[in-house]
């Protein structure tokens, strides 16, 4: 009994030991569920926010570019007041315009989206060049701006958009934080940092108003300002050099601020050495040929691996077809590295090669650089956008130029849209990919016509192809009781080759040209069936049917019903 009862009171501890873990385990799995849910709610709000971030800021953009346009326009006015207004919006639509761009970097750089594009160049030349751009807003202040660089240039491997961001900004505020008369000396050299042997060093050094010592620990923080030194009419953010901070963490680079106020500041930056990317073209970023001619020639390979940026799914097939039109051998070879997993890639080196394959092929999107001997680039684009055999075709201008008013001019000539060398791979392909976009809505509103009015951005282009399209049926109308007007016909009055018609109608939306003569025959006949007292065999006749049953099964195929049917709803 007593053996039994102990058995018992053992058994109900165990029971009861087991209860407990079991307890524990289960309240430990709730709290790993929680904090599980805990990440995923944390993970969601910060994708909502950096949504929201580029979102938001690309809502920005466009009305400021409209604006900035708009005061341009208010610059040429006779009047004095409205020029006065119009450099107003100029300037503060710019200070907007950078700042949007900064905030959308930084939430790119918090979301792990910016990505670094180096290619392989001189480094030297490059800052040399970048902060000399500077030189004319110096004069405008009374400053005096000079630029050292070790002679000779130093190739590495950086990212020329956002180096130049960096620089930029260090320049730029030691111009806005040095009175008039002051000096600002920016040098670049090679030197030692925290014990590794080679860095490239940076050095933007201003006689200023300097930076409080209660600021200085501060100063890469974002939003802040040093509000002792600040007057009210300073205008600025705090955004930039958090921006630079950021940047140079993405670089594996390093800064260091030294400033004594009343005296001036030094901002020092420095960039690991790399040498990766050697066989990258200068072209990737601009350079000239002045400059490209200080590189030593024997390292001109393109690596095609080091390209691997590509956003198009290859199971896309078949791919789009591109019109390259690009003099430059190394930068059609490099252009060649990077497109053709996406595209089927024709060139030409001048614009009248490259009008010749445009009308051979006929290609879905053309990329032609500006400056060609020959036939430049804008007379190219013009003469394929006035031929209604390639007006559709979508240009994209690539340039070394880069003034708002060259934009314009290329714009004037039809260009689509323009990219400026030094150009981002990942602008390159995503205007690509914009105006292929375009088109697309563009094949789908004219396979839905009848859905009514284009959206905004599509109206010209469609009011340009419907002129086409209406040449077409003009044309066949003329012919409408002719059943021998077939494509060989219609292409003779076109002056277009088959394929030409086929590949432009397909652009439009139009299965084939042989469907889209009988459709307009068979629309042309629903008319007359509703509007005259024409048996189905006349219609069919009228319409440039030989067999009025070939014609009624070609109807009901078409429209669901029969002619008489028809007829009679
Ligand atoms: P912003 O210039 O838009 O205010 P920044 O992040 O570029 O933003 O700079 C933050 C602050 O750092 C500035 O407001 C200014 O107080 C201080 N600062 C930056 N550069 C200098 C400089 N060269 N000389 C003096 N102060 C500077």
């Amino acid at each position: 009994m007593l053996f039994f009862s102990l058995g018992l009171a053992y058994r109900s501890r165990l029971f009861r030991n087991e209860h407990n873990r079991l307890q524990v385990r289960h309240i430990r799995q709730l709290e790993e569920n929680e904090r599980l849910r805990e990440i995923e709610r944390r993970e969601e709000v910060e994708a909502f926010k950096n949504r929201f971030y580029a979102n938001i800021t690309h809502e920005f953009r466009t009305p400021l570019t409209v604006m900035l346009g708009m005061s341009e326009s208010l610059r040429e006015n006779p009047d004095a007041q409205a020029r006065e207004a119009g450099r107003l919006i100029e300037r503060n639509g710019h200070n907007l315009l950078r700042l949007v761009n900064q905030l959308l970097d930084l939430s790119k750089i918090e979301s792990g989206a910016l990505q670094l594009h180096p290619v392989h160049a001189d480094v030297m030349k490059f800052v040399q060049i970048t902060a000399e751009s500077f030189g004319s807003l110096a004069a405008m202040k009374n400053q005096r701006l000079s630029v050292q660089t070790d002679t000779g240039g130093f190739f590495m491997d950086f990212d020329p958009d956002r180096l130049q961001q960096v620089l930029s900004n260090l320049v730029g505020n030691a111009l806005k934080f040095t009175p008039e008369g002051g000096e600002i000396s920016v040098s670049c050299s090679l030197g030692t940092r925290s014990s590794v042997v080679s860095m490239l060093q940076i050095e933007v050094r201003d006689t200023g108003i300097g930076i409080s010592v209660e600021a200085l620990p501060h100063i890469l923080d974002r939003f802040y300002r040093d509000e002792n030194n600040l007057s009210t009419q300073t205008e600025g953010t705090g955004i930039g050099l958090a921006l630079v901070k950021e940047l140079l963490v993405l670089m594996q680079g390093e800064i260091e601020v030294e400033s004594q106020v009343g005296e001036g500041s030094v901002f020092r930056v420095w960039l690991p050495v790399r040498d990766e990317e050697r066989g990258m073209r200068d072209e990737a970023i601009g350079m000239r040929d002045e400059e490209r001619g200080m590189r030593n020639g024997s390292d001109l390979v393109i690596d095609t691996q080091s390209s691997p940026l590509n956003p198009h799914p290859s199971f896309l097939i078949p791919h789009p077809s591109l019109l390259l039109v690009e003099d430059n051998p190394d930068l059609v070879q490099y252009l060649r590295s990077l497109l053709s997993h996406d595209y089927q890639l024709i060139t030409a080196s001048n614009g009248r090669e490259g009008l010749e394959q445009a009308f051979e092929h006929l290609p879905d999107i053309v990329l032609s650089d500006v400056m060609m001997p020959g036939m430049d680039g804008l007379e190219f684009c013009r003469t394929l956008k006035n031929d209604q055999r390639s007006s559709h075709i979508p240009v994209v201008m690539l340039t070394a130029r880069a003034t708002v008013g060259d934009k314009i001019g290329g714009l004037q000539h039809g260009a689509d849209a323009w990219l400026t060398k030094p150009f981002d791979r990942a602008e390159l392909f995503a205007t690509l990919a914009a105006m292929l976009e375009s088109r697309r809505r563009l094949r789908t509103y004219f396979e839905n016509e009848k859905a009514g009015a284009p959206a905004a951005e599509l109206a010209s282009l469609v009011q340009k192809e419907n002129e086409f399209l209406q040449r077409v049926r003009t044309l066949i109308d003329a012919h409408l009781d002719d059943d021998a007007y077939d494509i060989h016909q219609l292409c003779l009055d076109l002056v277009m080759s088959r394929m030409q018609l086929h590949r432009k109608l397909a652009a439009l939306g139009a299965p084939s040209a042989a469907l889209f003569i009988r459709n307009y025959r068979l629309a042309r006949a629903q008319v007359l069936l509703k509007t005259t007292e024409l048996t189905v065999s006349e219609v069919a006749f009228k319409t440039g049917f030989s067999d009025p049953a070939y014609f009624s099964r070609c109807f009901r195929e078409a429209f669901g019903k029969s002619p008489s049917e028809w007829r009679n709803v």
